[in-house]
């Protein structure tokens, strides 16, 4: 007999479901390989290390199956508090997974050093299925990719070992059917069309600040959180969102607003484009700079911002 609830509903059906994180050091391409997955641009991505800060949930729904990817900070030395927090988001990422799926940049030479020190390290007594992704294969000859997936397989840490170009798509198909493969089975965790459970404020802060990692260089992204102070949907009229860049100096601040304000004139104009696409909808968008010395040292500060 077929059980129901008081509401009436009928048991959802198990199916492949759980959590796969993508982790591995700065910039070898997980916020990329994320966005390929989905469909959707939902992971900030830029040529410079460090840009994702914050663990991203993206619901990856196929008929029997439901793959939720934590994308993740990349893995480094934390040198000051918030690199400290960002470590800790990428550990409780692994802590939470069903299935790990560790990338390299297969054109980097750091990479064999980093996986040896992580499976001593922090994977030392884990028991998860562990993927390697081998990324950036679309800049490398067959000649080296044959024998580093053999040194990788021989190390035994990992259930299968796969090439793939997350910008070019390449590999990507093949990689997500062997991920399933190791989902566990359980009833959905979330309804078949949703996509993330971070609210829509998350994704219009990360957007400024792709674009801010995006125009300035050196310290200024490093030195830069962008919060949302208010995002008023408005029945008539475009949305407002009114945002507030922090920066750590007055010398910062006076960089990111530039000449007559021009500079932060066009992060404007450039966010509010990827916003409007995002959203699907037109935002009116203020952006305000301000100054909090020495945030992403500054515990407190740290925690007021989201990162616990
Ligand atoms: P993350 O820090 O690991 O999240 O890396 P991102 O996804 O932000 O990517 C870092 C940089 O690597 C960006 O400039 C990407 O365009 C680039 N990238 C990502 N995947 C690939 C790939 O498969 N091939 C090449 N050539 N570049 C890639
Ligand atoms: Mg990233």
């Amino acid at each position: 007999m077929n059980e129901t609830n008081n509401l009436g509903e009928q048991p959802s059906a198990m199916m492949r479901c759980g959590y796969v994180a993508i982790i591995g050091r700065p910039n070898v391409g997980k916020s990329t390989l994320m966005n390929q997955l989905l469909h959707v641009k939902l992971s900030i991505v830029t040529p410079k290390p460090q840009t994702t800060r914050q663990r991203v949930l993206g619901i990856l729904n196929e008929p029997d199956t439901q793959a939720i990817f934590l994308d993740t900070p990349g893995l480094i030395a934390p040198q000051y508090a918030l690199q400290t927090a960002m470590m800790k988001i990428a550990d409780q990422s692994m802590e939470a997974a069903d299935v790990l799926l560790i990338m390299i940049d297969g054109t980097s030479k750091a990479e064999s050093d980093f996986v040896q020190e992580l499976f001593k390290t922090k994977l030392l007594h884990s028991d998860i299925p562990k993927i390697l992704a081998i990324n950036k294969v679309d800049r490398m000859a067959k000649p080296e990719l044959l024998p580093m997936m053999d040194a990788y397989i021989k190390t035994g840490f990992f259930k299968e070992v796969i090439p793939i170009s997350a910008l070019e798509n390449d590999g990507v198909e093949q990689m997500k059917q062997v991920l399933f493969k190791y989902l566990p089975l359980n009833p959905p965790f979330y309804p078949p069309d949703a996509l993330t459970e971070q609210p829509e404020r998350f994704f219009v802060a990360e957007i400024i600040r792709e674009k801010i990692f995006l125009h300035y260089t050196q310290e200024v992204p490093y030195s830069t959180e962008v919060v949302i102070e208010e995002f008023k949907e408005r029945e008539r009229g475009k949305d407002l969102i009114r945002a507030i860049i922090i920066v750590e100096r007055d010398s910062q601040k006076a960089i990111l607003i530039g000449k007559k304000g021009e500079a932060l004139k066009r992060i404007g104009e450039t966010a509010r484009k990827d916003i409007e696409t995002f959203l699907d909808r037109q935002v009116f968008l203020e952006l305000w700079v301000k100054v909090k010395e020495e945030w992403r040292s500054n515990d407190a500060m740290l925690r007021s911002l989201g990162y616990r």
